[in-house]
């Protein structure tokens, strides 16, 4: 039986090496070769060859065929001193790969070159242990959550339902939260807008969120614009960059004006609404599913709109319908599961039941259809009396 040297020593005489300046050149030529690290997660994550992939040496066997389907394919694998790439390089050539060589000297030996490397996008210790819980989750992962810290997510307003998204937005890790709301907290607000407090009061609402949910997490930027949503503003705002608006407005210019705003601009809406013991929830993310004009192409005349004197609702309601306004902005940010887009979902409190009602898009929508007519904004004016309630 050989001693480990010895059988290192028969290992590289079956092999091909290359050298670390021999490896250079193969990363700079037209057609390199796949760089495959084996070394362990810490190593990989202290420093890499750019382009490189990772497969850990004890799961080469299981992982590489998925990550290199083609055994004609260059390979040239390394690991931090040529040791463990040895051996790798001689199990891919057991696998059937044709061309495959082991970097002697390693990632050791790269770096002491001077040669470039990168640093992967990776979650540090603090992350690791905050979002623990994301992590366990297969769907989510590590790399759902550096999409979630790159994520970029609006509220229009910091409300009842601003206020339970918000919250759960920035405890996921969203990393970029802008907040659009022109009101200040008042005592009635507490009720359910949990994002304030009493000690709150007179506050602009925009502010109280910001110190409220980057308290919460120190790795989300609050962006807050202290004003109404107005066809004057409306593309500046959008212009600072969202994946996705979740609407928690309850007045009919703004819903109008971030409809149409999110279709000129490509990003889908989040919508909720609530009311005394219902809420709804739908997707508006055209062409799947429609707009809001595809329902309702224009608000209705002044005299046939709905009262807008206050109303009530139970505390907690809100809390429900922004969480799972919430749940469809972390799946739209993640890209997993099916958004609920061309489907309203209904919450009825007191029933304690969900119901589904299916949203159809239509082709000849005005805003998000084949031949549009409405191409500009339109400030459409306030229906009733009384300033308009955020939910
Ligand atoms: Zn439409």
């Amino acid at each position: 039986m050989p001693n480990y040297r010895e059988l290192l020593q028969q290992v590289k005489a079956e092999i091909e090496e290359v050298d670390a300046a021999q490896a250079r050149d193969l990363l700079q030529s037209a057609e390199p070769p796949l760089f495959l690290d084996v070394r362990e997660e810490d190593e990989w994550n202290e420093g890499q060859i750019p382009g490189a992939i990772h497969i850990p040496r004890g799961n080469l066997e299981s992982r590489v065929e998925n990550a290199a389907p083609d055994h004609t394919q260059p390979i040239v694998v390394y690991c931090a001193g040529g040791s463990r790439s040895a051996f790798a390089a001689k199990t891919l050539g057991e696998l059937g790969y044709e061309n495959v060589a082991s970097l002697a000297g390693g990632y050791t030996d790269w770096k002491r070159n001077g040669f470039q490397t990168q640093l992967p996008a990776t979650l540090d210790p603090e992350k690791r242990s905050r979002y623990s819980r994301h992590l366990l989750i297969p769907e989510v992962g590590v790399e759902g959550q550096l999409k979630l810290l790159q994520s970029r997510v609006l509220l229009i307003g910091a409300g009842g339902l601003g206020s339970p998204a918000g919250l759960y937005l920035a405890a996921a890790g969203v990393g970029r939260l802008g907040i659009v709301d022109d009101d200040v907290v008042d005592s009635s607000n507490l009720q359910r807008q949990i994002a304030h407090s009493t000690e709150r009061l007179g506050e602009w609402k925009a502010d109280s969120a910001k110190r409220t949910l980057e308290a919460l997490n120190p790795d989300v930027e609050v962006v807050t614009y202290k004003e109404r949503i107005t066809s004057e503003n409306v593309d500046r705002i959008l212009a600072d960059g969202w994946d996705v608006i979740v609407d928690g407005a309850d007045n009919f210019p703004t819903r109008y004006l971030i409809n149409d705003a999110s279709v000129f601009h490509d990003i889908p809406v989040v919508h909720g609404s609530i009311y005394r013991f219902e809420g709804q929830v739908t997707v508006f993310k055209p062409p799947e599913g429609p707009c809001y004009r595809c329902l309702f192409p224009q608000p209705p005349p002044p005299e046939l709109a709905p009262s807008c004197a206050e109303g009530g609702v139970l505390g907690v309601l809100p809390g429900i319908i922004g969480s799972l306004q919430t749940n469809e902005a972390l799946k739209l940010c993640l890209g997993i599961g099916e958004p609920l887009a061309g489907r309203l979902l209904l919450f009825d409190a007191l029933s304690a039941e969900f119901n589904d009602v299916t949203l159809r898009r239509d082709p000849n929508c005005p805003v998000c259809g084949e031949h549009p007519t409405i191409t500009e904004y339109i400030d459409y004016v306030e229906f009733c009396a009384g300033r308009p309630a955020h939910a």
